[in-house]
């Protein structure tokens, strides 16, 4: 069983009516009906749900994967709240982020770069490519498929190279975009992808939530030994004057 927690900005669904008709209950609520799945086991969380802004030291510890939605308030996210997921993922935890959730902090802190990119809120029609269908990400997705619409980000996109680039996208507008990266961040297993725009339907699409679904499965933690590290490593073989070494 993966421990999932669904974490949502959760604004734009309470201020904007046609936000709330797309995604009704918030677009965490939405993700948890989509992506139910025999194997996963689903939280859900917001940021002003509590004082640790929907993410406490509980709850993270009790996380495997951790899917995040963010935009209009990525200020809001304290400086602590993300070095504490950080810190999670350094520890394995997978970390799947969203659409504007590149410019969240914890993102931006993970990658070391800005996460900038070009944009333009014009509902494009898009084309996502598999630029990497041997990625356990990409099980079953089509070479290509099409969004009706979507917000466009486009290159250049400011993030460190990728482990993998398993989606790149082009837009009406003659953009493209490196748009279904992934990293490694200590033992943790992260992947941005940018579909998500909160206007949009893109998140009901079934290869995106297909798509949600194998990231679920790839990020898991994976145990391993001596994540602390540090530790005096005593020889495989006989070292027979290392007492005399400098
Ligand atoms: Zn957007």
């Amino acid at each position: 069983m993966i421990r999932v927690t669904v974490w949502n900005e959760y604004i734009h669904e309470v201020e904007e009516p046609f936000v709330a008709q797309v995604y009704p209950g918030g677009i965490h609520e939405v993700l948890r009906r989509l992506l139910e799945d025999v194997d996963f086991e689903i939280t859900t969380s917001y940021l002003r749900k509590d004082e640790y802004q929907g993410l406490s030291p509980e709850l993270l510890k009790n996380t495997d994967v951790l899917l995040w939605w963010s935009h209009c308030a990525n200020d809001e996210l304290s400086d602590d709240t993300a070095a504490r997921v950080a810190e999670r993922v350094r520890s394995g935890m997978g970390y799947i982020v969203l659409h504007a959730g590149r410019n969240s902090k914890p993102f931006k802190l993970m990658m070391g770069t800005r996460c900038s990119a070009v944009w333009r809120d014009w509902n494009e029609r898009t084309f996502v490519w598999n630029t990497c269908p041997s990625h356990p990400i990409a099980a079953g997705v089509p070479e290509v498929f099409e969004l009706e619409g979507e917000e466009m980000y486009g290159e250049y996109f400011d993030i460190p190279r990728p482990d993998d680039v398993v989606f790149v996208s082009w837009f009406a507008g003659g953009n493209v975009f490196r748009g279904g990266v992934t990293f490694t961040y200590g033992q943790g297993k992260i992947f941005y992808f940018h579909p998500g725009h909160e206007r949009c339907r893109s998140l009901y699409h079934e290869n995106v939530i297909k798509i949600l679904k194998n990231a679920v499965c790839w990020a898991k933690p994976v145990p391993a030994k001596n994540i602390d590290g540090g530790v005096f490593a005593p020889p495989l073989t006989e070292i027979a004057d290392h007492e005399n070494r400098t």
